[in-house]
């Protein structure tokens, strides 16, 4: 009975064949098996199975297979490559945690010219920017603050964690006694895995395309990079402490840009 059901699933001899994923890998293979299995259908199911097949896409594979019984007999075939990994990078599939430095009572580094805006306002400023970015790109955002509060260093690396983030983003303005020093960084923990870096190199591609200064990647053994579980980015816009710097951090536009250049490297790494 149960034999009798499994033949008529058999396939129609039609033209056309099967995926190469779903294909037997030599007919040799299929051919010593034939030897000891006498019907045809269990044959193609066990040849089917060796290729690499599930059982549900065994079942496919048979309606498109043509005449089982030639097909088991010919000359073997060029091994099908194994298919490649389908892991969906799509931004859209991915949350995002995006952490605004400082906040509250911690104003993170401060003002050296005259008018210049506090660190804890430019990273608000431009965390909202990326995360509304990445938001309209079709990611969910998890922003560690929306406003001026101050929030600990732990607290924003458990919410990585608590949101299973596949990626967190600290956005920072950084400070230096020489004034000169000027430029984005983009930092990654000292133990940063491959990933991490990937995203980090996509962002200072992004930089580079999108005409900003970027002295480049860092390994640092930063508190908010080291203690979760997702791969962690912090980037520092720019050093307050540089005139030119400054001016541009103070500036809108080139904020916007900035976050625009962010969101587009963390996309284009979440594409590939
Ligand atoms: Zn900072």
């Amino acid at each position: 009975m149960r034999m009798a059901q499994s033949r008529r699933i058999l396939p129609p001899p039609t033209a056309g064949g099967c995926s190469p994923a779903c294909r037997p890998s030599t007919g040799q293979q299929v051919d010593i098996l034939a030897l000891r299995l006498p019907a045809a259908f269990s044959v193609l199911a066990v040849g089917l199975a060796l290729s690499g097949c599930t059982p549900m896409d065994s079942s496919v594979c048979l309606v498109h297979l043509p005449n089982p019984i030639i097909n088991i007999r010919e000359a073997p075939r060029a091994a099908a490559p194994p298919p490649a990994p389908t892991i969906s990078k799509r931004i859209s599939d991915r949350t995002i945690v995006v952490d605004a430095g400082h906040g509250g009572k911690d104003p993170g580094a401060m003002p050296k010219f005259r008018g210049q805006m506090r660190e804890k306002d430019i990273n608000l400023d431009i965390a909202t920017k990326v995360a509304g970015d990445l938001g309209s790109r079709g990611a969910r955002v998890v922003m560690t603050r929306t406003r001026d509060v101050f929030l600990e260093l732990d607290d924003r690396a458990k919410l990585a964690d608590r949101h299973r983030a596949d990626l967190f983003v600290s956005i920072h303005a950084d400070s230096s006694a020489k004034k000169w020093v000027s430029g984005t960084g983009i930092h990654i923990h000292t133990r940063a895995n491959y990933e991490t870096m990937r995203v980090a190199q996509c962002i200072a591609s992004s930089f580079r395309r999108n005409g900003i200064s970027c002295r480049g990647i860092v390994r640092n053994n930063f508190h908010v990079l080291r203690e979760h579980n997702s791969p962690g980015i912090l980037i520092e816009s720019g050093y307050m402490s540089n005139a030119t710097d400054a001016q541009r951090l103070n500036d809108a536009a080139y904020r916007s840009r900035l976050a625009s250049a962010i969101a587009e490297g963390i996309a284009d790494h979440f594409s590939r």
